[in-house]
């Protein structure tokens, strides 16, 4: 399956709190290709499925168990721990187009019990040429029901015309992901593959799109936590992943157990315990 990783990049490593963007397809789903992802655990983060198109049936330890279908959100909180699988439904052929987003949990939740949400029903924006649904946060005075444990927005938005105005928090930091199309922002082209960083200080964007455009608007206050970053994992240091790896290896129930048709994940070792080795 063809994945853009949009974040983190080395210049950016996160916007808001998000830290981290994966774009995966559009790629033909047959009995061979698709989105299957074996158990695995994480970590300090909240994961945030957004189909564009196809299907995928998450599981995780908690006993979740739930088909996530285009314009459906999922929201996994890890905290202390958690594992999930995504495996493709039987039968589910055509296309698959999806972004995988994670939101680094701060120090007020981040060991806390892990959670999971399905939220079929998102809070829909028209806009003078598009629509914007809104993921996570507030965006033009709604708000979508997903739990947050920071400042923080996503909005998905599907434009279709060459002036399109968007409202924005001053205070806030925003990155666009072009899904599907082009945008035209300020004279820069935005194509799929790019993560295009706005900073802050702005209170709306005007942008130009092509008539069928799907993007990813993040956004939220810099996070000002450091955060460590390795394999399914957000800490803060070596120590806490050391402890994470120890758990996934030794499999000792402390990410519990994913009721998949697929064998876990393995974990690699760390480059830093590597290196203590030779
Ligand atoms: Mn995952």
């Amino acid at each position: 399956m063809p994945i853009r990783r949009a974040l983190p990049q080395r210049t950016r490593r996160t916007v808001g709190a998000w830290c981290f963007a994966d774009h995966a397809g559009p790629v033909p789903v047959t009995s061979e290709t698709g989105p299957e992802i074996a158990p695995h655990p994480h970590l300090g983060l909240q994961t945030v499925t957004w189909i564009v198109s196809g299907e995928v049936l998450h599981r995780d330890s908690l006993g979740s168990e739930q088909l996530i279908r285009s314009g459906e959100l999922n929201l996994m909180t890890a905290g202390k721990g958690i594992a999930h699988a995504e495996e493709r439904p039987i039968n589910e052929f055509g296309s698959f187009h999806a972004i995988q987003l994670w939101v680094a949990q701060p120090d007020a939740t981040r060991n806390g019990e892990p959670a999971f949400e399905h939220h079929a029903e998102l809070p829909r924006v028209e806009l003078d040429q598009g629509e914007a649904t809104v993921l996570v946060g507030n965006f033009a005075g709604l708000t979508s029901p997903a739990r947050r444990d920071t400042e923080h927005v996503g909005i998905d938005l599907d434009l279709r015309g060459p002036k399109v105005v968007l409202p924005l928090e001053l205070a806030f930091e925003y990155a666009f992901i072009v899904l599907n199309g082009a945008i035209d922002f300020e004279g820069r082209i935005l194509e799929p593959g790019y993560l295009a960083y706005l900073g802050a200080g702005r209170d709306e964007c005007a942008l130009g799109a092509t008539p069928a455009t799907r993007a990813i608007l993040l956004g939220g206050l810099p996070f000002d936590e450091s955060i460590l970053m390795w394999w399914n994992f957000v800490a803060r240091d070596r120590a806490e992943m050391d402890e994470a790896f120890e758990h996934w290896s030794r499999d000792d129930g402390w990410f519990g157990q994913v009721d998949s048709r697929i064998d876990r994940v393995p974990v690699p070792v760390p480059p830093w315990r590597a290196s203590m080795r030779s």
